[in-house]
């Protein structure tokens, strides 16, 4: 594990531990570090709320679950459209 996780709080939903989420454009270093499990990317835009550790595990699991409901409401549009 890196260094930079030493004081890294455990996910509330899964116990895992949890990254810091870099916000900003990224870079190419922070590319890297992401693949490697380091940080979690925030993306540019930064708000109050912008948290500073994520769960990548629930994240992921989020990002799906998201998906789903997505592919849930053009089929839902799609049959009542007959
Ligand atoms: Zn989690």
């Amino acid at each position: 594990m890196p260094n930079t996780q030493e004081n890294a709080p455990r996910c509330p939903e899964c116990d895992g531990p949890m990254l810091r989420i870099l916000y900003g454009y990224p870079t190419f270093e922070s590319f890297q570090a992401a693949e490697r499990g380091e940080y979690i990317l925030g993306g540019c835009c930064v708000t109050n709320v912008s948290p500073q550790w994520g769960c990548r595990q629930c994240q992921d699991r989020q990002a799906e679950e998201d998906q789903r409901a997505v592919f849930d409401r053009i089929r839902n549009r799609d049959r009542d459209r007959g």
